[in-house]
């Protein structure tokens, strides 16, 4: 039999397939168990939108019909909301999608794609795809070293991804670190600024002090990239719809590699509907800040450390291999995320749920840390 592996590209042979949170469905066949919340992937405890519901409902009746390629009523809608001009944006199936996109856009193999330790797994995934090389920059305290991130920049160097907050650490940068940061980029060099989790941190009213907004960046430095998301805040993660704000010409670019239906119907009328329910987005942060605080506070009684998160999810230090943890929170139907694979093995991160999931959560953990 030919060797099918020596075929395939040089990136694509070495490539790790991402691992998502454990399904829930996985665990119910596992241990028979039926009572299962998952904390896995920090997604949305209060589910979607009503509204959203109701116009996928209405949807459904289309199906037979393609999707709008050029996704013109909901790139009006979040134009008019981000005050940006249709042909800014790019429309994804999920805001992985436009990850991807960029690199494949702009980054050839043998060139650099720099990012953080313990940043978002799909960057590596997408540099190595590609068969560019990661710049992996150590991390301080958990979080993005700018400056270590700027002396890493060479002629080689295409694209740098910045999540903020950083996922898996829930760390953030500032507006100031981030302008002083993006000064002093060349312009040849792009910098995707990963928002998936902005609803959580900039809210005007609960939101961090001197927490960025991208989108207001974007006039001021024509090389960056925005990227947002349906999935999280927004409660959509199985829809699978995201975006992208840039400057027109990037990505009228960008939006040559997509491919031309990349975004279903049920998806675009989620998120159109999604985006006029601001009480729905409102209570879903308010719910994230309650539970924060409810988590923060068990973790604290129970004198575990956790690194400060401005997203919606926080990692814990168990202070040795967090893997039998995890496995007991397992067995009591509890789903959390292993980020032995982020190469934090004594770390667990959960996602903020529910005031009465949290519960759960916080007594399976304290029974299983005191056997
Ligand atoms: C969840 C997440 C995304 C969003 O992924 P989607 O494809 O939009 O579901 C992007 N970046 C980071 C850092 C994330 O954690």
């Amino acid at each position: 039999m030919v060797d099918y592996c020596e075929l395939a590209v040089p990136g694509v042979r070495s490539l790790q397939p991402y691992q998502p949170g454990k399904p829930i469905e996985d665990l119910q066949r596992e241990y028979g168990l039926t009572d299962i919340i998952k904390l896995a992937s920090n997604e949305n405890p209060l589910g979607p939108s009503p509204l959203a519901i109701a116009a996928i409902k209405k949807q459904l009746q289309e199906l037979s019909r393609y999707p709008d390629g050029n996704g013109f009523e909901l790139k009006y809608r979040l134009g008019k909301q981000l005050s940006v001009e249709t042909d800014q944006l790019t429309l994804g199936n999920g805001s992985n999608d436009i990850l991807e996109f960029v690199a494949r856009a702009f980054v050839q193999p043998g060139e650099e794609i720099i990012f953080s330790q313990y940043s978002f797994a799909v960057y590596p995934l997408v540099t190595q795809a590609i068969g560019a090389r990661a710049q992996v920059i150590p991390a301080i305290n958990w979080g993005h070293d700018l400056n270590g991130m700027l002396t890493r920049i060479s002629d080689k160097t295409r694209l740098v991804f910045i999540a903020n907050p950083n996922n898996p650490t829930g760390t953030w940068i500032t507006e100031k670190e981030l302008t002083g940061f993006l000064k002093q980029v060349p312009d040849h060099v792009l910098v995707v600024l990963d928002e998936a989790y902005f609803e959580y941190a900039h809210h005007p009213t609960t939101g961090l002090d001197e927490f960025p907004n991208g989108t207001s960046l974007l006039s001021e430095f024509e090389n960056l990239i925005v990227t947002r998301t349906f999935s999280k805040a927004y409660g959509l993660a199985g829809l699978r719809v995201g975006y992208g704000i840039s400057n027109k010409i990037i990505a009228d670019l960008l939006n040559r590699v997509r491919q031309p239906f990349n975004v279903n119907s049920l998806a675009l009328a989620g998120a159109c509907a999604a985006l006029d329910d601001r009480e729905h987005l409102k209570k879903s942060i308010e719910i994230n800040n309650d539970g924060l605080q409810q988590l923060t506070q068990a973790f604290d009684s129970l004198s575990l450390d956790y690194i400060h998160s401005a997203g919606n999810f926080i990692c814990f230090d168990l202070g040795r291999s967090a893997d039998p943890v995890y496995q007991a929170l397992l067995k009591r139907g509890v789903i959390v995320r292993p980020v032995a694979n982020y190469s934090m093995p004594d770390h667990l991160r959960v996602t903020i749920g529910t005031q009465q999931e949290n519960e759960i959560f916080i007594n399976a953990l304290s029974e299983t840390i005191k056997t």
